[in-house]
């Protein structure tokens, strides 16, 4: 993957107004303690933008700030499209810019799969129109406030889309892999199972057991991994799989993952696992859905450091 530093697709908290702190909405659930509405300011947000309870999110029974990545739009929006006016310090262009905001999330994660696919060896074939892509997206992302409140993101993301999925399946050619497009796996007994470059994009794992699993190669994209078990699998080389998936799903210290993505603080070291997994043979509950009044991973947020 081209490097996603030099991109500005890793969150930069600091560089932010906690825009995903007050932008976004959300319901009391297992992910997140109380509710909020959009455009309310979290009650844990301080006046500097960072999280007052940023070191305990999980236990203070916010577990869902961990899982979001705006993948750097937060900063963009912050720095460049309102080049450092805060929605504190201008009130009247706080609504555009919670506005602005949702639209660059979803140019910046684009952005983040364009790199990746045009990383891909195998998706040589598309490498030029998957750069002019790239080139449009990114041209997009410096368009003013009032262009991009306005911009039919639904239509860019269906354009950029088609080139993805053909990636996607050069990606897989030739390893017969499993389809599974959009399937409802939730809870699924998938231990060990052979996902070699499956067609995952889309599907419902949410609960589901893929301890041990082979996941090499395997397209990943939209994949609702909520509390899917990820201990020992291997998802090297596994396509447009995110850092928000992963920090949505449990693991071990041996699951593999792709080189772009670091392993979450919270997943259990391999030991824990192994007394997790002798826990639930002995009849406790393993799979199921996972807890969370939230639809998709990506409704999710960051957390902020301090
Ligand atoms: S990270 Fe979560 S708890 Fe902390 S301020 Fe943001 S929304 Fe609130």
């Amino acid at each position: 993957m081209t490097n996603p530093r030099e991109l500005g697709l890793l969150a930069d908290c600091e560089s932010c107004f906690g825009l995903c702190c007050v932008a976004l909405p959300f319901s009391a659930s297992a992910d997140f303690a109380v509710d909020k509405a959009a455009g309310e300011p979290c009650h844990n947000l301080r006046d500097d933008f960072r999280c007052s309870i940023h070191e305990g999110l999980r236990e203070r029974g916010f577990p869902g700030c961990t899982v979001f990545d705006c993948f750097g739009a937060g900063q963009k929006v912050s720095r460049v499209t309102y080049e450092g006016r805060s929605w504190r310090a201008e009130p009247a262009s706080a609504r555009q810019m919670f506005a602005v905001f949702a639209v660059m999330r979803q140019l910046h994660e684009l952005l983040w799969y364009l790199a990746e696919a045009l990383a891909l060896e195998a998706a040589r074939p598309v490498r030029e129109p998957l750069r002019r892509a790239l080139a449009e997206t990114e041209r997009l992302t410096r368009e003013r406030p009032d262009v991009l409140e306005k911009l039919d993101v639904a239509a860019h993301r269906a354009e950029v889309n088609e080139l993805l999925l053909r990636a996607g399946e050069l990606a897989r050619a030739g390893l017969n892999g499993r389809e599974h497009r959009g399937a409802d796996l939730i809870g699924a007994r998938l231990a060990k199972a052979d996902l070699r470059g499956a067609n995952l994009r889309g599907a419902y794992l949410i609960g589901a057991d893929l301890r041990g699993a082979d996941l090499r190669q395997a397209d990943l994209i939209g994949a609702d991994l909520r509390g899917a078990d990820l201990s020992g699998a291997d998802l090297t080389g596994s396509v447009f799989l995110t850092q928000a998936q992963v920090n949505a799903a449990r693991g071990d210290s041996v699951t593999r993952l792709p080189a772009a993505l670091t392993r979450p603080a919270h997943w259990a070291s391999a030991s824990q696992a192994a007394g997790q997994a002798a826990s639930q043979a002995a009849g406790q509950v393993a799979g199921g859905r996972s807890g969370g009044g939230r639809g998709r991973q990506s409704a999710g947020r960051r957390s902020r450091r301090r």
